[in-house]
């Protein structure tokens, strides 16, 4: 299963917007985007106008960014959302977000969809008191996931959701059980319920021509 092993902070700042890729961090003033928010490398200089192509480009790897994707499998996932009944690009943010790490994420247990994934990977989340370990595996409306670890892991994982309850809320179609350690997925996110810097619209052309 490959990933991104490049800087993080460098996407953000090729991206000219915050990605919050690195849980905490991002929102310090450690923070590399707020230090220096120019496009990384020796030759920065922006276009003053973009080509078309260059902003479907761009919004395509911002939401693969995001996820925490590479290529070949946000393709398939592509490839899957045009499957389906409805508009391609809803299909496709939908499958996103559903994601067994965004849940996680999305459910304040990390700080972080990198935190989340980790967390799948190494065996921790069941759902439907199944294990799973794969960071892509797909929830549907109706399951259940859970987050078994140890106490001192448990108590950590609290203080996180506090944490980050501050700072975000809880999306709806979820409904999460903080002492269970656990979230229900009420129904499948729909477009509006899926606030992100991200014009799907431009991603379908893109993956169309
Ligand atoms: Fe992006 Fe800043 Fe987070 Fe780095 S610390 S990933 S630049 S938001």
């Amino acid at each position: 299963m490959g990933r991104n092993l490049g800087s993080k902070c460098k996407l953000c700042r090729r991206e000219g917007m915050k990605l919050f890729l690195k849980g905490n961090r991002c929102s310090m003033e450690k923070c590399a985007f707020a230090k220096r928010p120019t496009p990384p490398g020796m030759h920065t200089r922006v276009s003053s106008k973009p080509s078309y192509y260059a902003l479907q480009l761009r919004e395509k790897q911002r939401a693969k960014w995001m996820y925490g994707m590479l290529e070949k499998q946000f393709r398939r996932f592509f490839h899957v959302a045009t499957k389906t009944k409805g508009a391609t690009g809803r299909a496709l943010l939908q499958m996103l977000e559903r994601r067994v790490d965004n849940v996680i994420f999305r459910s304040l247990f990390t700080t972080s969809r990198e935190a989340a994934r980790q967390m799948v990977l190494h065996g921790f989340v069941l759902v439907n008191g199944k294990r799973v370990n794969i960071p892509s595996f797909l929830v549907s409306a109706g399951e259940t996931i859970e987050i078994k670890a140890k106490d001192n892991t448990k108590k950590a994982l609290k203080e996180t959701y506090d944490a980050n309850a501050k700072e975000r809320s809880i999306v709806a179609w979820l409904s999460v059980d903080k002492d269970a350690l656990s979230a229900k997925i009420l129904r499948l996110p729909e477009k509006e319920d899926i606030v992100l810097p991200i014009n799907e619209q431009l991603i379908v052309e893109l993956y169309s021509k």
